[in-house]
């Protein structure tokens, strides 16, 4: 019996739901009206969790006698306690770089919307001001990527077609791949802060990348960059760079992902007009979505059926 609390878990196509039936598994879907009390009531009568965004606690794991798999319908592990889960003998799995084109293409129509404002235009022509907005070409421009793993990548694939220049910041990457050598530098955090004309951020949320871009970070950036965050919340400091903002430092910041989802809806931040928000749907392209779902079922039928 396996409880799925993911939203968009088989949303896009029958396939996942046929991959459990066929496997002989039960499923009940929680996603759509997910409340984290029921959660935490029901979980421990089942052998499988196929689990989105929300936390799992340690303490409601430990009471699952049954659970044999976390299953995320998606590739970030950060809400999923992995030690605690280790030592119940849970397995977890996810599906990394499946939703890698999906998330590559948002975080680039984030880049070209900030700067050509067309979603603060958008906003004023529906206010009523039909006005004009100046923004910057794209074109040549220096990409910074942090991280360099399948979204960057497929980020970098996207930025070649603009010539853009990539300089990236990745500790764990020791060599480019040829196809990326003519346009994409390897380079130091601060290089990369510091020379970009917009930065892009793909790398997880650990204790090393928390608040990697707070007031100093932001600070060092050109005054005119933009910064995007189709990664993860938190590792920007969000109060730090709506101080840094409202001084007028960054032309924009888009982003995905933000410290509390949903976001807190007097967050200072959304008095700013350049600082545009999109509400996680990083993975939500109906190509992703059944892609992932479809791998996703097939880890928990491996793992239940042995
Ligand atoms: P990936 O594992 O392929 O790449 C992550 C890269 O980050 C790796 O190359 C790794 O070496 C690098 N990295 C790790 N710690 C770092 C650090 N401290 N500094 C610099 N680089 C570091 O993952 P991916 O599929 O490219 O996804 C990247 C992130 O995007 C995920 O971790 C997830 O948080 C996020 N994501 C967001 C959405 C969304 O809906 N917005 C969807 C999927 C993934």
């Amino acid at each position: 019996k396996v409880l799925v609390t993911s939203r968009s878990f088989g949303k896009t196509s029958p396939k996942p739901f046929a991959v459990l039936e066929g496997a002989g598994i039960e499923y009940t879907l929680m996603g759509g009206d997910f409340d984290e009390e029921k959660f935490k009531e029901v979980i421990s009568q089942y052998d499988g969790l196929i689990i989105g965004a929300h936390p799992f606690y340690p303490e409601d794991m430990a009471r699952c006698k049954h659970l044999k798999i976390i299953a995320k319908h998606g590739a970030g592990l950060d809400n999923i306690y992995l030690e605690d889960a280790k030592k119940l003998g849970i397995r977890v799995t996810n599906v990394p770089a499946m939703n890698a084109n999906a998330v590559a293409d948002l975080a680039f129509a984030h880049i070209l919307n900030i700067s050509r404002g067309i979603s603060i235009t958008n906003e004023r022509v529906h206010r009523g001001a039909w006005e004009t907005f100046i923004g910057k070409d794209v074109f040549e421009k220096t990409l910074g990527l942090i991280g360099f793993g399948a979204i960057a990548k497929n980020v970098a694939r996207r930025a070649r077609g603009f010539s853009m220049k990539v300089l990236v910041y990745d500790p764990f990457v020791t060599e480019i791949p040829e196809e990326f050598q003519d346009f994409v530098t390897l380079t130091d955090l601060n290089t990369v802060t510091e020379n970009s004309d917009i930065i892009s951020i793909h790398v997880p949320l650990t204790d090393s990348t928390k608040h990697l871009f707070d007031k100093e970070r932001i600070m060092k950036m050109k005054k005119e960059a933009y910064l995007i965050n189709t990664g993860r919340g938190g590792i920007i400091q969000e109060q730090d760079l709506y101080e840094c903002m409202k001084n007028g430092h960054l032309c924009g910041c888009a982003v995905d992902v933000m410290e509390h989802e949903p976001m807190e809806k007097d967050s200072p931040l959304l008095e700013l007009e350049n600082f545009v928000v999109t509400a996680h749907i990083g993975m939500y392209s109906i190509e992703a979505i059944s892609a992932v779902s479809v791998v996703c079922a097939e880890n928990v039928a491996k793992v239940l059926n042995g």
